[in-house]
């Protein structure tokens, strides 16, 4: 079939056209929220396509990989160039198959593993147990502040030294022993081959700086680079958009400056305010018209990032046309009435033709989702619900997945102490003996595996009530490597499970059949996978630092409310919002509000963001009464980020008697 055609002038404003056709070069586009800067890369893509670029030389990074997919499948609709051969994803899974072909340069080896954040906490608790420094005189930072403390450094490109003089100064006087550990947890990573979420981003880098031929062969391969949310890059990003592009590279990048919401995670909105200074001959494209938004939404948006003094000034205009009805602005009596008034108006929106999934609840923290949560089941109304534990990040999940990596990379100690910490009677003194045991064999140390776990386990020596269990750890491992080649992913799975992990979990887990199906969903979900290691590095890279935290087992159209802190919800937008929890202190965030003017104006961006994301309609809602802070019942005021606000611009609702 032919081609559809896209009339690019028509599906496009005179702005994002002149975007979408740029001539090759540095091009960034700076504009609001909802003015198509997404839209704009998706038909950027498409038009480069359409132009004779082969997919294969496009490279795409997005904030969360579901981005990338719903940008390539759009593109896939609008083009007939085969899409699947463009490379698409976040900054991690890119240099997560960057790392794949090249890692052995680095000193790892191919199978590397991929910690999630408590593997790394486990085995940077390891390293500091070992490292003989006296962590008791002093109050020592606990294992995921000294992972913190790293991430920073990594993510802003600087030192240790400096992280801790700006940002923990309370533990500058440890300031050596904390690089001393440094050092011994980059070499464990190495010496068991595996790298946290950080490493994928800083060995990409390192590989690339230090490595001319794969530098210039990459620069080669991806004629086109296109970064989404540029706002929210830091860096460690930044330098990589830069070796991957080239100095003379074609790069576009699109972002908000009035949208930056992660500076605490080192983003640095510099690397879009100054895009000139390492790009000198760039093009700025602004656009300046909301599509998303009713009148009524964008001036309450406008109005509040006006109170912002560090922000380019822009004043988006509407190109839909008026409502008539205004945002509105809904105190409630307590949170359970809050919850009672959101599932009574959602069931009414559902009655005025409404869909599900065509609603938001938006709040700052995880904690503000409870009572709606409960709510809402009570009433029997779907939701999903995108924060709080992720499923892959499930103790259940973790342990199958660590037999896996295991079996596979036989240097990852975090998996094996993991892995055996299952059996009873199995300690952590014990575990480390069976580890030290495990490294005399050489099968730990070869590369290819030959022979069986179950010949070289099961000789160990291991306390007398774990003999039976671990025997059948040793032959359930034997069914995951077969003639030295490792099982489809559904099969490990379910060898796994059959093998040693189901009579576990019903000893040990009194909801043992909902953990039975979260397992037959992972089964599932691997089921696309034919390679056991792109199947755990997924795994791991959904579980971590991205927003899809479930396998699409559970497809995402299901008719259901959304459910989201609104940091997750960047991007996203939905017909109508509830922002939740609206009150002084919760959002914005008491820290906040004592830290920084910076960090009121961040905060004040995020309340920007939550409420762009409405198109139709956008409910602000608080209690007037906490009833669950700690030193009792407390009285609520509105956010400052509304009460700084017109009146005019919202619409106070009283539904306070009668709820
Ligand atoms: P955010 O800042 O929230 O990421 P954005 O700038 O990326 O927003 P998009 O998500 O690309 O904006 O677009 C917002 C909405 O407006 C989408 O539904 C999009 O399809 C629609 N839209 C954008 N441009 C146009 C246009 N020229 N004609 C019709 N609809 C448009
Ligand atoms: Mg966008």
């Amino acid at each position: 079939a032919a081609a559809p055609r896209i009339d690019y002038q028509a599906e496009l404003n005179e702005q994002q056209y002149a975007a979408v056709t740029a001539p090759p070069g540095q091009t960034l586009v700076i504009a609001g929220a909802g003015s198509g800067k997404t839209r704009t890369l998706t038909y950027r893509v498409a038009w480069l396509l359409d132009n004779g670029v082969l997919p294969e030389q496009i490279l795409l990074l997005t904030f969360t990989n579901k981005a990338a997919r719903e940008m390539l499948e759009r593109v896939a609709s609008l083009v007939t160039a085969d899409t699947t051969r463009m490379w698409g994803g976040t900054f991690h899974s890119i240099g997560n198959k960057f790392l794949r072909w090249n890692a052995e340069r680095l000193g790892y080896r191919k199978g590397f593993s991929i910690m999630d954040r408590e593997d790394q906490k486990d085995l940077m608790e390891t390293v500091i147990n070992s490292s003989g420094i006296d962590t008791a005189g002093f109050k020592f930072p606990k294992p995921e502040v000294i992972g913190d403390i790293f991430s920073l450094a990594d993510n802003t490109c600087t030192s240790v030294e400096e992280i801790l003089k700006t940002r923990y100064p309370y533990f500058e006087k440890i300031a050596e022993q904390i690089v001393r550990i440094r050092k011994l947890y980059q070499d464990k990573k190495v010496e068991t081959n595996c790298m946290d979420f950080d490493d994928l981003l800083t060995q990409s880098v390192r590989l690339l700086k230090e490595h001319e031929d794969l530098r210039e062969r990459y620069q080669r391969q991806f004629e086109f680079v296109l970064v989404d949310e540029y706002q929210d890059t830091n860096s460690l990003q930044c330098e990589f958009v830069e070796m991957i592009t080239g100095r003379d590279g074609n790069l576009m990048v699109v972002g908000d400056d009035a949208q930056s919401i992660y500076s605490w995670r080192g983003a640095d909105v510099g690397n879009i305010l100054q895009f000139h200074e390492y790009w000198p001959r760039a093009t700025v494209h602004k656009i300046e018209v909301n599509y998303r938004s009713v009148p009524e939404v964008l001036s309450l948006a406008n109005a509040s990032i006006a109170n912002n003094k560090s922000q380019i000034q822009k004043q988006l205009q509407p190109a839909r046309e008026a409502k008539g009805q205004l945002p509105a602005l809904v105190p409630l009596d307590s949170g359970s009435a809050q919850a009672q008034f959101i599932a009574q108006r959602i069931l009414e929106l559902q009655d005025e033709g409404t869909e599900l999934n065509e609603i938001a609840i938006l709040y700052r923290a995880h904690f503000h989702s409870m009572e709606i949560q409960m709510e809402l089941t009570a009433r029997g109304i779907p939701f999903q619900i995108t924060s709080g534990l992720r499923f892959f990040e499930q103790a259940h999940v973790k342990d199958v997945a660590a037999f896996m990596k295991f079996a596979i990379n036989r240097r990852d100690e975090v998996s094996f102490m993991r892995m055996v910490k299952l059996i009873p009677g199995v300690g952590g003194a014990s575990a480390l003996k069976l580890w030290n045991a495990w490294l005399k064999t050489d099968a730990s140390q070869a590369d290819v595996m030959t022979g069986k776990f179950s010949d070289l386990l099961i000789p160990m020596s291991v306390p007398k009530k774990a003999r039976e269990t671990w025997d059948q750890f040793a032959y359930t491992l034997d069914e995951l490597i077969i003639d030295g080649v490792p099982q489809p992913p559904p099969a490990m799975i379910r060898s796994i499970y059959e093998g040693v992990y189901e009579e576990y979990m019903k000893s040990k887990f009194k909801n043992a059949e909902q953990r039975q199906q979260d397992l037959e969903q992972l089964s599932n979900y691997s089921s696309r996978f034919t390679d056991p290691l792109e199947f755990l590095s997924q795994l791991s890279l959904l579980s971590g630092v991205d927003t899809d935290n479930k396998p699409d087992a559970q497809p995402e159209d299901r008719d259901a409310v959304t459910l989201t802190t609104a940091h997750q919800a960047k991007g996203l937008e939905w017909h109508t919002v509830f922002a939740v929890w609206m009150a002084d202190g919760m959002f914005p965030h008491a820290r906040a509000v004592e830290e920084s003017d910076a960090g009121l104006e961040e905060e004040r961006r995020l309340f920007y963001v939550t409420i762009t994301r409405a198109k139709d309609e956008l409910y602000l809602t608080y209690p007037l009464i906490n009833h669950q802070a700690r030193d009792g019942d407390i009285l609520m005021r509105p956010s400052r980020f509304i009460t700084e606000l017109s009146m005019d611009l919202m619409e106070k609702w009283n539904v306070r008697s009668g709820w």
